[in-house]
């Protein structure tokens, strides 16, 4: 499937490329939620988590480590967000798999905090054990 970061990797789309390797690159984001806020993108185009072959996800994510070090080496941010939106209903809009890693400060003022619900009286035991990946 041919996606903006398809083009993007094949160069027919400019970009500001931070990183490549064989397997993924690093681009900065231009919208950016902050200065420096980059995205890593495995180059094969799958659209989920899911589809991505386990040592591909390792590696993006060890990717997503070193990324994540430079901004707080470079820009001195003070934390970072580090956000996969995967799948539509999760606000993914480009569908090929890539982390958000998004410079953050102290005094930034930002909200990214996700909205929090509850569970009903027993309701987390019982989700909890329909989850249960040690079983
Ligand atoms: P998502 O909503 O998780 O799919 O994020 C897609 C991200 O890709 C957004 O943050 C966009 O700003 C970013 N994006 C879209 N087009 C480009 C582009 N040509 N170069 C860099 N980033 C882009």
């Amino acid at each position: 499937m041919a996606t903006i970061f398809t083009k993007i990797i094949d160069g027919t789309i400019p970009s500001i490329r931070i990183y490549e390797d064989e397997l993924c690159i690093v681009i900065l984001d231009i919208a950016p939620v902050a200065k420096g806020h980059a995205l890593v993108i495995p180059k094969q185009c799958w659209s989920s988590v899911v589809e991505c072959p386990e040592e591909v996800f390792a590696h993006i994510m060890k990717i997503v480590q070193k990324v994540d070090k430079r901004l707080r080496e470079v820009l001195a941010a003070d934390a970072t967000n580090i956000v996969i939106n995967d799948g539509p209903a999760a606000g993914q809009e480009v569908p090929h798999l890539h982390v958000h890693v998004i410079p953050r400060y102290v005094k930034d003022g930002l909200k990214l905090q996700m909205p929090k619900t509850s569970y009903g009286q027993g309701e987390i035991e019982v989700v909890g054990e329909s989850l249960n990946l040690s079983r």
